[in-house]
């Protein structure tokens, strides 16, 4: 395969140049000042990407699902419910995830292209007046089938029921690419890693908490040890870290983060959502639909085409990576098969977005879709003309 060919995955994603030669450096010492000098400014520029003033940036040497299971284990005790929506893959893993911990999910179950049910969630709490629920979950973006669910509107819903519950959110593969107002949406731990919107090779994940979540640390009895936020905010403090930090991911995290600040946030947000539309609209020329199920569930950062009856999305994927050198998603768990995902996030331009939906068409054509070669790239191309600069 090609390494020249840009990739087309909800993760990890594209990594600019800039952020190859910033994690290309010799070892430092992670007890030095040095490293002060990294990692201090890096914990200060995911709170500005977080949009929190009022939380903590805690990160690990993991990946995502570490920051999931560090969001409960630090928060929750065995035993404890919890309130989740199944409505993808990603979400079913965090629900997996927690009842391995011994945790009692009350598990929604979503029809797969769907958000989190706010409304289902807003009559459960308002039942819930014993407050046995201790944590709600949310998926922010369901990478899975290209959803993006309403945050805000699950903390309504907790306000509205007068629910004390933690809201921890997963934003893996929203943050620093879609709108995500950690404080204003009164999140208490979200959760991120760096191989999706800050452009960076897998390594770590990253976490903003409230200081409510924060205060619920001590009486959670989830066993943990590497992944305890007591020795992180007790090194963090001074700029030090518990054990061995991935010093050059975070190197490379103070420089993405820069890069996102001098496109500007807001620009970086509408650019993922311009991408998004023209591929959007290729797949309406293709004759074909995604599988979010109404245009304010679309994720600005995958799409997920549900493929024509009789077809098999998963022979897209490989006979785009074989023949043609370039990565798509596959189909996960209930829409295995069913659709392929193009990922649009991170270091993405128009002319990336072309060259993916180009190969997208030559496969699907292979395959004998329905599908006329460069209907999908003139309906893109039109509309990136039409509003690009
Ligand atoms: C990628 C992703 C994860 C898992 O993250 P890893 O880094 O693979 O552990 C979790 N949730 C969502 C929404 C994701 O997109």
């Amino acid at each position: 395969m090609s390494t020249q060919n840009p990739v087309f995955i909800p993760g990890p994603t594209n990594i600019p140049e800039e952020l190859r030669r910033a994690i290309s450096n010799p070892s430092i010492d992670h007890r030095s000042d040095t490293f002060v000098e990294v990692f201090k400014p890096a914990l200060a520029g995911v709170k500005r990407i977080l949009k929190t003033e009022a939380g903590e940036v805690i990160m690990f040497p993991s990946t995502g699902t570490g920051g999931w299971e560090a969001a409960i284990t630090n928060t929750l005790s065995p035993g404890d419910k919890v309130l989740a929506a199944r409505h993808g893959m990603f979400s079913h893993r965090w629900i997996d995830l927690c009842q391995r911990h011994g945790l009692d999910v009350q598990i929604v179950e979503a029809d797969w292209g769907t958000g989190t049910p706010v409304e289902e969630y807003g009559r459960i709490l308002a039942e819930d007046t014993g407050h046995e629920i201790k944590a709600v979950l949310a998926t922010h973006n369901e990478t899975a089938t290209g959803v993006r669910s309403d945050v805000a509107g699950v903390r309504a819903a907790m306000d509205t029921a007068k629910h004390p519950a933690l809201l921890l959110v997963d934003g893996v593969s929203s943050i620093a690419s879609m709108d995500f107002r950690m404080d204003e949406w009164g999140i208490d731990i979200a959760v991120t890693g760096s191989q999706k919107g800050f452009m960076l090779p897998p390594g770590l994940a990253i976490l903003g908490v409230s200081a409510k979540a924060i205060a619920a640390m001590d009486a959670a009895k989830c066993p943990r040890c590497f992944f305890d936020f007591r020795d992180m905010l007790a090194t963090n403090a001074s700029g030090g870290f518990p054990y061995t930090p991935p010093a050059n991911l975070i190197r490379g995290l103070n420089v993405a983060i820069g890069m996102l600040e001098a496109e500007g946030l807001d620009q970086v947000f509408a650019r993922h959502h311009r991408i998004a539309e023209g591929v959007r609209k290729a797949v309406a020329a293709w004759g074909m639909e995604l599988c979010a199920a109404s245009p304010d569930l679309y994720s600005d950062t995958v799409s997920a085409v549900v493929v024509p009856q009789g077809k098999d999305g998963t022979e897209v994927v490989k006979l785009a990576a074989e023949k043609y050198g370039v990565p798509f998603g596959v189909g996960l768990g209930e829409v295995a098969g069913k659709v392929f995902r193009i990922g649009h996030l991170g270091s993405m331009t128009d002319v990336m977005a072309l060259a993916g939906l180009a190969t997208a068409e030559m496969a699907m054509v292979d395959l004998d879709f329905p599908v006329k070669m460069g209907s999908g790239v003139a309906a893109a191309a039109d509309y990136y003309r039409a509003t690009a600069g």
